[in-house]
């Protein structure tokens, strides 16, 4: 009689399962392989789980003039701000994949400081090459930050902002990138250092560096100010990137100042400058400009690229408008497509909407509040019609909406 195989763990025969698997000198059957292989799920989950955690931390190396192009699909214009967040972005993931030094040579941090008028999209590159590096990101406001002790915010909870956007996990946050705006804000008065204590300028700027130059903070989890009893989250923020934005109004002439003082290539002749606008002017700015403007040499020790933001002109507010991946009137044409109407803006409309951006001065951030304003009551009222298939704004609709806002009002009284 020929010998019944049978399962060496569960003794079963052949007969009686489904599956027989033969090893060298034994035989498993199914039932015994998928609970060998649960048992091994829970014994070596612990590590699993952190080493899947490991590769997803691992950020995606991307190189420059790719990231560039990323950037290109979001945002319009602003190349050489782009080109400088790039390389300064692809340094610094490069820098946390360094290994410790051979050679001595270590890589420092690369923080940004990014000029330019409002609504430029300062905020809006920095949101970007966060998205695309699926690292946390959190804007901070340096306006509402003051010196530990005075009334306003302590400057940890900048990173309490962060920690949210990790889900509190304090590995991935400490590879995030912060964005704090209207740095310009918090400039002392004046160029001499002060003498009367300054708790919500130099102060800030002060208590700012200790984040900036990579050390160990205490945040506060839930935010606030810090209290006795709280418990602290330790953060490093040795690999945090720190992008700061700013209007920087006025910087233009301290810029001219400078290059006017040059001894030689100028004229030392005012007028000279005076032939340039804005944007030619913002070329040309260095540390040293802040530094007249009111940043104190230390923080701008810690921030070593200085780039600047054109501000937006008609073409290209145009073109915010319709070209980029999620402009704002391709999201327009999606909600009105889901209502089966489609949507179309005379070319006339679409520069009067600019037009009135302009006159706001709000850069792009103004354009989508004027769309708003025009088609609401179309979005008010086309979901109830049944006969609608399309619809278009035309320049008399759009002069016709606008002018009865609010928004409208405002200007004329101003
Ligand atoms: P700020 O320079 O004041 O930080 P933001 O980045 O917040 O300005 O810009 C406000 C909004 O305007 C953004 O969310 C974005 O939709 C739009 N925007 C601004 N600049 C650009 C640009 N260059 N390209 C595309 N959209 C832009």
């Amino acid at each position: 009689m020929p010998k019944q195989t049978n399962c060496s763990f569960c003794g079963r025969g052949k007969n009686e399962v489904q599956l027989l698997l033969s090893g060298i000198d034994g035989h498993i059957c199914n039932d015994c392989l998928t609970q060998g292989y649960q048992v091994i799920q829970e014994e070596l989950a612990p590590e699993k789980r952190t080493k899947e955690r490991k590769k997803a931390q691992k950020f995606q190396v991307i190189k420059p003039m790719e990231m560039k192009k990323y950037l290109d699909q979001y945002v319009i214009g602003q190349d050489e701000a782009k080109k400088h967040l790039a390389v300064a972005v692809y340094n610094h993931y490069k820098r946390l994949t360094q290994t410790k030094s051979e050679d001595e040579v270590q890589i420092e941090k690369s923080n940004i400081i990014m000029i330019g008028e409002t609504g430029t999209g300062k905020t809006y590159l920095a949101r970007t090459i966060a998205k695309m590096l699926q690292v946390p990101f959190c804007i901070a406001d340096a306006t509402v930050i003051t010196e530990a002790g005075y009334v306003g915010e302590d400057v940890e909870t900048i990173l309490t902002r962060l920690l949210q956007a990790a889900d509190y996990d304090v590995e991935k946050a400490e590879t995030g990138i912060v964005f704090i705006d209207e740095i310009d804000k918090i400039a002392r008065k004046s160029d001499n250092p002060s003498i009367t204590r300054d708790v919500s300028g130099e102060g800030v700027q002060q208590a700012l560096l200790k984040l900036l130059e990579g050390s160990i903070v205490n945040v506060p989890p839930q935010g606030g100010r810090k209290h006795p009893d709280q418990k602290l989250v330790a953060v490093n923020t040795e690999n945090i990137l720190f992008i700061c934005g700013g209007a920087f109004d006025g910087i233009e002439r301290h810029i001219a100042k400078r290059l006017n003082s040059r001894p030689i290539g100028f004229s030392g002749d005012d007028t000279f400058f005076e032939a340039f606008d804005k944007d030619q002017m913002m070329k040309y700015v260095s540390a040293q400009d802040l530094k007249s403007f009111g940043l104190i040499p230390e923080l701008l020790g810690r921030l070593p690229v200085v780039t600047f933001l054109n501000s937006l002109d008609k073409e290209a507010l145009l073109s915010i408008l319709e070209s980029p991946k999620n402009a704002l009137i391709k999201q327009y044409y999606k909600l009105f497509k889901m209502e089966g109407i489609d949507l179309s803006f005379e070319k006339e409309a679409l520069e009067y909407i600019v037009d009135q951006a302009m006159q706001f001065k709000l850069g792009a951030r103004g354009l989508r509040s004027i769309c708003e304003a025009i088609i609401v009551d179309a979005m008010y009222e086309l979901p109830s019609s049944t006969d609608v298939k399309d619809f278009t704004i035309t320049l008399s609709y759009a002069r016709e909406k606008f002018e009865r806002t609010v928004f409208h009002q405002m200007k004329r009284a101003a």
